[in-house]
């Protein structure tokens, strides 16, 4: 069920699980759209509360929001980054609201820059009696940002926002090697095109199949309850 489209009566005694996707409006290189990020988590999430209706769970997806902490993309004009203080703020009351009649709340984050913010939020509505918790939309293995991995996905998502005639590569060390010079020049420091990766070989099939494949992660994360520990605070 989404949230976005039901009416009061579709959530008359509650929910059991709330996924909430996160995303960012921020550059993604030359070929992929500023939705990237919110496009993916609100196709994870959509698809995972899909799955878990049809597994007996009342699973419901929230709107996605669409703006996070992006200050590292700043330099790139089109970029509107919240901050993290704002996000944090921002997901707080969401889960306070939200857990007024969902049981569980899920945040699903497919921006690794909003990480440290969702985390904290989710650790502080724990701490407040409430059962939240949040799961990455990033496939294992996945390049940074709008390389391969990404491009794959917006081919499966969205295939008509994508302009591959203008795809480029940008460097493909791992992000824990970039992360020095991102953080004191941010990402135009160390790719000027904006991406951290290489789109080469992206296709709609492979981004079909890590969909499925981050679905599965989510829905069977929710259904046995495991969260990774560093979510689940004390
Ligand atoms: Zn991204």
């Amino acid at each position: 069920m989404k949230l976005d489209s039901a009416r009061w009566p579709d959530l008359a005694g509650g929910a059991e699980v709330l996924l909430l996707p996160l995303g960012a409006c921020e550059q993604h290189g030359p070929h992929l759209p500023f939705h990237t990020d919110a496009a993916i988590a609100d196709a994870v999430a959509r698809g995972a509360a899909g799955e878990l209706r049809r597994r007996g769970v009342a699973g419901v997806c929230a709107p996605v929001l669409a703006f996070g902490a992006s200050g590292e993309h700043q330099h790139f004009d089109g970029t509107v980054s919240i901050g993290h203080d704002a996000l944090g703020l921002t997901l707080l009351e969401l889960g306070r609201s939200a857990s007024c009649w969902a049981r569980r709340l899920v945040f699903l984050n497919a921006h690794g820059g909003n990480l440290p913010t969702v985390s904290a939020v989710a650790r502080q509505l724990r701490q407040e009696g409430r059962d939240a918790s949040w799961l990455p939309c990033q496939p294992s293995g996945s390049d940074a940002h709008a390389g391969r991995t990404e491009t794959s996905l917006m081919l499966a998502i969205a295939p008509e926002t994508v302009r591959l005639d203008a795809a480029v590569a940008g460097p493909s060390e791992p992000i824990g090697a970039l992360l020095p010079r991102l953080r004191e020049h941010g990402v135009i420091g160390v790719s000027p095109n904006g991406v951290l990766g290489d789109p080469t070989g992206a296709s709609a099939e492979e981004g079909a199949e890590l969909l499925a494949g981050m679905i599965a992660d989510v829905v069977d994360s929710v259904l046995t309850g495991d969260v990774p520990k560093w979510d689940t605070g004390t």
